[in-house]
């Protein structure tokens, strides 16, 4: 029998206690939720640097309704773990004295190939340029932490998303691409600002051919001045070209938007970038914001001011665009049923996005040929059909008439539909072969058969030190692989006491001594730092 998710053993409702961070010395406080005027606030003190209490969700009802999909994983062993004392137990990380046990598979796993970038954004995660080292792990070594995310149990990792920096610079960006293919990575991606894959259409048919799967693009808007903003460089030109190179492929990656959102910067412009992926829907399927997380030293107004959380972000999408109300994002467990119930009809585990419910959102939106945008939580009763199949998961997992389950589900499912509030021309027939072929790459073949466009839209929203919670941070379904054979929650590898710095420590070179060892790469840098005359902001 596969292991499957389980009830949740966290805690539910508010107000609540958690555990959190100190902003100033990392050590690890009791934090209390509560809610005050709508919002949900957390507060917690520390003996040395006083009290904290902030916004950590703009909208309670949100916030109480994401939760009651909440799950517990099937936790994760690394056999392959050079550092733990017994990898053949369940994977743990440390979090100042506190000991973390994963208790979410490896849903998405990213590799750092590089802290070598060809920006130098003032709002960077990595910093990468002025770091004074260079962490760059060889292709070797990249295969072997390819290698322990296959190895991983009872589910193996099926998805990699290679970052930096800037990923596409490593020298062996192709190779490192084809051996993910070749481990049997069903969806390989690269987080990318872009700028190769504007260069020429050969990088893009190189990466597709070597199986590159998806491009998520770092998108801050639909204009320069976002991007004058928060990278001092004009971009958008860029973007379009890398959409005008993919499409001169009959085969080419997918793009995913990644607009990192800062109010005041870009969140005036959340529904024209949504309208915008439509626009250009023969190449992107998805666009997932990411509020921004604060890493530096920053004041409480300028924290207030600046927290966007997101609720924000839900509303934001309504008033901007109308597409869909705040009620109609669900959070990533959402569809943990739904591999359950796979598992339990396979027999065998299928990777489970049993991911903390208040890591994310996500909904569904299509297009029809009317021109109406409706997302796919108005016509499908999403709760009905995701509890009914909780149900038939766990019955089929210990019954021998799975096919009988299969049925069920079907019945559900037809129950659960709403024909009359479908996009024009849908019907619950055609809605079911679609929904069939959402999970795989071959959908956006099936829906040009049928001329809907449809959009994902998501939201993460990594931790910063104000809003982490040790919690989520063990159910994270995120996890960075290390040239050390470990794997970290993304949060805990960027956030609170995190780990990139000890990790690219002791991996890196100080920077004087990685050029005199590589002169043809540095100079190549050197050479793309140098903005092009039509990406200068002016003056
Ligand atoms: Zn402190």
């Amino acid at each position: 029998m596969p292991n499957t998710a389980q009830k949740y053993s966290g805690s539910l409702g508010l107000p609540k206690k958690t555990e959190s961070v100190c902003p100033e010395c990392k050590r690890v406080l009791e934090a209390e939720y509560y809610e005050k005027d709508g919002k949900v606030y957390a507060k917690k003190t520390c003996p040395e640097h006083g009290e904290f209490d902030n916004v950590i969700w703009s909208d309670v009802k949100q916030y109480l309704r994401a939760e009651s999909f909440a799950m517990d994983g099937v936790g994760l062993i690394n056999p392959s773990d050079t550092v733990a004392e017994n990898p053949n137990e369940n994977a743990s990380i440390m979090v100042g004295d506190r000991k973390l046990y994963l208790k979410t598979c490896s849903a998405l796993a990213n590799i750092d190939l590089t802290n070598r970038c060809n920006m130098t954004c003032p709002i960077c995660f990595a910093d990468a340029n002025h770091a004074g080292y260079v962490y760059e792990p060889t292709y070797e070594e990249v295969v072997e932490m390819l290698k322990m995310l296959r190895s991983e149990r009872p589910i193996k990792c099926t998805a990699v998303q290679f970052s930096g920096g800037e990923p596409t610079i490593h020298p062996r960006f192709f190779d490192i691409i084809k051996a993910a293919k070749d481990l049997g990575f069903a969806q390989v991606q690269v987080a990318s600002n872009g700028i190769e894959f504007s260069k020429s259409v050969e990088f893009c048919r190189k990466a597709k051919e070597a199986g590159l799967n998806t491009i998520y693009l770092s998108f801050d808007g639909v204009s320069d001045e976002p991007y004058i903003q928060a990278r001092n460089r004009k971009m958008f030109h860029v973007k379009l070209k890398v959409l005008e190179n993919l499409r001169q492929l009959p085969h080419r990656p997918s793009v995913v938007l990644v607009p990192t959102l800062v109010r005041g910067v870009n969140d005036h412009q959340i529904g024209d970038i949504i309208k915008f992926a439509f626009d250009n829907s023969d190449v992107i399927r998805g666009v997932n914001f990411q509020p921004v997380a604060f890493t530096g030293r920053i004041t409480r107004e300028e924290l207030d001011k600046g927290r966007f959380t997101i609720s924000d972000l839900t509303k934001c999408v309504e008033e901007q665009t109308g597409y869909a109300t705040p009620e109609e994002w669900y959070p990533v467990p959402t569809v943990a049923p739904v591999s359950n119930f796979a598992s339990a009809i396979m027999d065998k585990n299928m990777v489970t996005f049993s991911t903390h419910p208040h890591c994310g959102l996500a909904t569904y939106l299509f297009k029809d040929d009317l021109g109406n945008v409706i997302p796919m939580p108005r016509f499908v009763d999403v709760m009905r059909f995701v509890k009914g199949l909780e149900i038939y998961a766990e019955k089929a997992a210990k019954s021998r008439f799975k096919k009988y389950y299969i049925l069920k589900t079907g019945l559900l499912l037809n129950k659960c539909l709403d024909e009359k509030k479908m996009p024009h021309g849908l019907t619950k027939k055609k809605l079911i072969k679609i929904m069939r072929n959402i999970m795989s790459d071959e959908s956006k073949k099936t829906l040009a058969e049928f001329s809907w466009n449809n959009m994902f839209i998501g939201a993460m929203h990594f931790q910063d030190s104000y809003n982490y919670d040790l919690e989520r941070v063990c159910r994270c379904g995120v996890h960075y692989a290390t040239p050390d054979l470990r794997v970290i929650p993304f949060c805990a590898y960027n956030g609170g006491p995190e780990y990139r710095n000890e990790i690219e420590k002791k991996y890196s070179v100080p920077i004087d001594e990685w050029k005199a060892r590589h002169q043809k790469e540095a100079k190549e840098l050197e050479q793309a730092l140098i903005v092009p005359e039509d990406q200068r902001p002016d003056l």
